[in-house]
Order: C-alpha cells, then sequence, then structure tokens
C-alpha cells in the first residue's frame, strides 16, 4: 500500500515537473497585461543553479513552475548575476518566484503575473560571513527581519545592504542594456535608510529608481527577506 501511494506521488511529481523539465528557451516572449492582471507567452524559464546562483526551493522550480519570466527580464537577470561573480567573488545569489509558465495569479503573490516581476532573497551574513539557510526552501519567505535588518531569530545574522544595493544597480544597469528598466522596487521601508547609507545604496539613491513608498502593513512586513522588482519594457 505505502509502495503504491509513494508510486502515485512520484507519477504525480514528474507530471507537474513534466513543462519545466521540457521547457526549451527560444525567440522573444510577450508580456500582456499589467502586474497584477496579466499573462506571459513564450517565457523564458531561469536556470535553476548557476555558476554564482541558484533558485531558493526545488519544489517552486520544478512542480509549482514559478520561475519563468520574459526574455528580456531572464537575460537581465543572468547578465546581473555574472557581473555580481566580479563584485563579490564566492558569493552565491539566491532568486525565488518570478512567474508561472503562461503568467496569471501564482498564490499568495497578486503581481507577478505577466513575467516582469521577480523576487531575490536579501543577501545576509553571519559574523560577516555570507549566510543563506538554504534548507528553508520555499519557508524561506517566512524569515524575518527588525527595522535594522537584523534577522529576529539570530540578531548576528543581518542583511547585507551593500551587496543588496550593488544587485540593484547592476540589475538596472542590465535591464537598459536589454531594453527595460525597473518601473519599481517593494523593499520594507523601514530598511531602506539601512540600504542608502551603504557606499552602493547612495548611488542607488541618486539614481532615482523607484522604491515603493507606501505599502500595506501586510506587504510591508513580507519584503524583509526577499525585495520584489518590477521591469518595464522601455519603449
Ligand atoms: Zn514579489
Amino acid at each position: 500500500m505505502k509502495f503504491k501511494i509513494l508510486l502515485l506521488v512520484c507519477i504525480l511529481a514528474t507530471g507537474a515537473a513534466f513543462a519545466q523539465l521540457t521547457h526549451r528557451n527560444t525567440g522573444e516572449s510577450l508580456s500582456l497585461g499589467d502586474y497584477n492582471k496579466g499573462s506571459l507567452q513564450n517565457g523564458y524559464l531561469l536556470p535553476r543553479t548557476g555558476k554564482n546562483f541558484q533558485c531558493y526551493s526545488w519544489i517552486s522550480y520544478y512542480l509549482l513552475g514559478r520561475e519563468y519570466t520574459n526574455s528580456r527580464v531572464y537575460r537581465t537577470v543572468l547578465a546581473a548575476y555574472q557581473a555580481m561573480e566580479e563584485r563579490c567573488p564566492g558569493r552565491t545569489f539566491i532568486y525565488m518566484e518570478s512567474a508561472r509558465r503562461k503568467g496569471g495569479r501564482p498564490f499568495p503573490h497578486r503581481t507577478h503575473q505577466n513575467g516582469l516581476s521577480i523576487d531575490f532573497m536579501s543577501p545576509l551574513v553571519w559574523h560577516d560571513r555570507p549566510k543563506y539557510y538554504n534548507g528553508l526552501g520555499l519557508f524561506r519567505y517566512l524569515l524575518s527581519f527588525d527595522a535594522t535588518g537584523k534577522s529576529t531569530l539570530n540578531s548576528a545574522v543581518k542583511i547585507d545592504f551593500e551587496v543588496l544595493a550593488a544587485h540593484l544597480l547592476l540589475l538596472e544597469k542590465h535591464a537598459r542594456k536589454n531594453g527595460l528598466m525597473i518601473s519599481k522596487i517593494i523593499l520594507k521601508i523601514e530598511l531602506k535608510d539601512e540600504l542608502f547609507a551603504t557606499e552602493s545604496g547612495k548611488k542607488l539613491k541618486a539614481s532615482g529608481i523607484y522604491f515603493a513608498q507606501n505599502l500595506t502593513p501586510v506587504l510591508n512586513e513580507a519584503h524583509d527577506d526577499h525585495y520584489h522588482v518590477d521591469f518595464k519594457l522601455l519603449q
């Protein structure tokens, strides 16, 4: 009986993962509609791992299929990671959810619908050494940080604001090379002064890239462990 249940689970999981396992990125994508009411045609699937990056959860990647983006966002994200290799050698970066293969709402996100949004895990340090919480998978979204960016689980773990700001600057730089720009970043309001106080944060502030100004308490609290980036197509 147990064997049959296990077999059934394996068959269902393989079925759910089939689209991701057989996907090929070709041509260009089309983002239709808006971030919160839209769809994606010919979405590109991000690599699950690369030289200095990885997806936060294999369940999200294979079973839920939430790591598709517009082809321009795909190129931007990978180029920024490549540039981060030089900026922070030896560091691994983790991306979280982007969009479903054909877009639409990936619950509980309201946005992430047209392939132009993506979440990145805030880079963390523990006593100045990189910290990843790799084992948390989907639960990574549940970590929480105080107004100065210290983990509520362990105050020695904190957000590396300098690296976070450097990543955003490189994302914007490579977005522009791919016919995009960052239209909005969502990060917990209370963390912005910590971010803008760093060297790269000062450049980020001067760049004028838009950060969400007013967030509901739920949205504000949700964006302490990760930062959400919306891209916009340049005409
Ligand atoms: Zn998001």
